[in-house]
Order: structure tokens, then C-alpha cells, then sequence
């Protein structure tokens, strides 16, 4: 049985007054033993206030990228190390914000992911395809080739710790959501690709659906049977909208 995921990212948005004001309302409203796994995804220098906040609460903390580098001179880089030390089991590598706004290749993503892991940091593989891929039939190809990089590098054992979230580019920050059977289809095709190595591994991994998800249509997401709960950007700074997409993904 693999227990649903709902991740917050909150991108570069909020202030350490709105943080507080979010964390609190998101604690208050929290229903503690959901049954869906709650994590938030902060900018990297609210990590640590964040983290403070939530305490003992039941809200996990990650970060939205990380070096793939240990240490060094990496000027504006932050390491896997530090990412643990202030607070962090998780942290999003390959948004599509960061291949495409900032270059990342599917090398670069596969060994931030293994610098994750390194550090025993849960990383979260976003994939997923732009438009045009879509409209010429190739949501598979592109899919495949940006899981295949990694498993080729970390194996699929890697899996077993760590999440994968498909999010069509198309779908992120447009209000243009996937169709659940559009979802279902690419999160069957990911599940039937890891089962090419491990049969096993596929079955246990969670595969979380991203781009445009609110608390209107998460339910019908969220009811896919290969769709693990959600990554949700925009929604997530809203608490009552979060927690309503919480609710929709724990009461699946
Ligand atoms: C995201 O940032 O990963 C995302 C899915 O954004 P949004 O929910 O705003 O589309």
C-alpha cells in the first residue's frame, strides 16, 4: 500500500511574516494522523525558520533544488549536507522551472538526485513533457528519457527511497490541468517502465501528479489508481486550499 503524498512548493514567493502566518494556519487546520503525507518546500533561506515552525508537527520540510556537488567553490549553491543540517528530508530535483529556466540536463538532475540520496535526503523526480511533445506524441519518449538517466545512474534500487512526480510542463503555474486519464496514463506508463528493472520497486513507488492541482479537482486526480497524491505549487500558499487537497488526497 503506498501511502499518498501532498508537497507544497512554494516557489520564490512569501516573507518570514507570511511563512508564520501559513504554518500556522496549515497546523491548525492539520487533521495530525492524516493519512496522506504532508511536506512543505520553502526558499532555501526560510528553510531554517521553517523548520522551527513546524517542530514536532506532522509537516515534512525539502528544499526546491541542491547542488550536485558535496562542498566546495560553488558560489550560490546549496549542498545536500547543509540541506540535512537545517532541517530538510526532502528536496525536488528536475522542476521543470529549473531544467528549463536554468539549464539543468537530465546528467545535472540525475546527480543532484544521487547527492541527495548521498546525504540521505528523499529527492523527488520531476518529470514531465512541454506541449509540443504532448501534441506530437511524444510524452513517453521525453518521460522515459528523463527516468531512464537516472535509474541509469543510481539504479532502481535508488527508488526506494525517493518519489517521482510527473507534472506536464504544460499543466505548471497555467491553471490548465491534466485530465485524471491523461494523468493515469503517463503515471501507469512511469510505473510499467521502473517494472522493466524491478517489478517489485515499480509497485512501491509513489508517483505524485503535478500542475495546476486545487482543492476542485484533486479528488478526481487523487482517485487514479497510479496517482500518489500531488505536488502543488500555486495552491499550496493558500492553507485552507492546501488542506482541502490534503483532505482530497487522504481520503482516497
Ligand atoms: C509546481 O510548481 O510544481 C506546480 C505544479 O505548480 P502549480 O501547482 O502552480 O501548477
Amino acid at each position: 500500500m503506498r501511502r499518498p503524498i501532498v508537497a507544497g512548493n512554494w516557489k520564490m514567493h512569501g516573507t518570514r511574516a507570511d511563512n508564520a502566518r501559513l504554518i500556522e494556519e496549515l497546523l491548525a487546520g492539520h487533521p495530525g494522523r492524516a493519512a496522506a503525507e504532508c511536506l512543505v518546500f520553502p526558499p532555501f533561506v526560510y528553510l531554517q525558520d521553517v523548520a522551527r515552525l513546524l517542530r514536532e508537527a506532522p509537516i515534512g520540510l525539502g528544499a526546491q533544488s541542491v547542488c550536485a556537488e558535496a562542498q566546495g567553490a560553488f558560489t550560490g549553491e546549496v549542498s545536500a549536507a547543509m540541506l540535512k543540517d537545517v532541517g530538510c528530508s526532502h528536496v525536488l530535483v528536475g522542476h521543470s522551472e529549473r531544467r528549463w529556466l536554468y539549464h539543468e540536463d537530465d546528467p545535472l538532475v540525475a546527480r543532484k538526485f544521487a547527492a541527495a540520496q548521498a546525504k540521505s535526503l528523499v529527492p523527488i523526480l520531476c518529470v514531465g513533457e512541454h506541449l509540443e511533445e504532448r501534441e506530437s506524441g511524444r510524452t513517453e519518449q521525453v518521460v522515459a528519457r528523463q527516468l531512464d538517466v537516472v535509474l541509469d545512474l543510481c539504479g532502481v534500487g535508488a527508488l526506494e527511497s525517493a518519489v517521482i512526480a510527473y507534472e506536464p510542463i504544460w499543466a505548471i503555474g497555467t491553471g490548465r490541468t491534466a485530465t485524471p486519464q491523461q494523468a493515469q496514463a503517463v503515471h501507469a506508463f512511469i510505473r510499467e517502465r521502473i517494472a522493466e528493472r524491478d517489478a517489485k520497486i515499480a509497485e512501491a513507488t509513489r508517483v505524485l501528479y503535478g500542475g495546476s492541482v486545487k482543492a476542485s479537482n484533486a479528488a478526481e486526480l487523487f482517485a487514479q489508481p497510479d496517482v500518489d497524491g500531488g505536488l502543488v505549487g500555486g495552491a499550496s500558499l493558500n492553507a485552507e486550499e492546501f488542506l482541502a487537497i490534503l483532505a482530497a488526497c487522504g481520503s482516497r
